[in-house]
């Protein structure tokens, strides 16, 4: 008989409407959100920056990483407008999903359903803040700065 893991570390089911990746070693980018902050990860050795975090440099291939908090304002380089939703974001439509340039890295995500068309700008200057969905689940989106 096989024996299975039970003791799966499982917080990222937390993140978002739905949760692509639910086992992670960067989970604790979820005890983060519940501390209102939006986390991204930084290589110790060669000073990448990474968001979504990741447990591993690319460039070094090593794992000495630092946690790094998503503040200040980024500039939206783009967006999009989404009127149809992959699986399991149906109920949403339609949001725009947007990357905004933090200069080091780049944060890619949802802008707040607040905002109409008119107030979003390529260029303008945004804020990556916690959100807390209806479900209970935690995101992030983006704001005017
Ligand atoms: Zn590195």
């Amino acid at each position: 008989m096989m024996s299975q893991k039970k003791d799966v570390d499982d917080r990222f089911k937390q993140f978002g409407t739905v949760s692509f990746t639910s086992i992670t070693k960067t989970n604790d980018f979820i005890d983060y959100l519940k501390d209102n902050k939006v986390m991204g990860t930084r290589c110790k050795d060669c000073g990448l920056s990474f968001f979504p975090p990741r447990a591993d440099c690319h460039k070094c291939l090593a794992s000495n990483m630092e946690w790094f908090e998503v503040s200040g304002k980024g500039k939206l380089v783009s967006y999009s407008k989404l009127q149809y939703a992959p699986i399991g974001f149906e109920k949403d439509v339609p949001y725009c999903i947007a990357l905004l340039d933090y200069g080091d890295y780049k944060v890619f995500g949802r802008i707040a359903k607040d905002l109409t068309d008119e107030d979003i700008q390529v260029g303008m200057e945004m804020q990556t803040v916690v959100n807390e969905l209806p479900s209970g689940q935690l995101n992030y989106v983006f704001v005017k700065a």
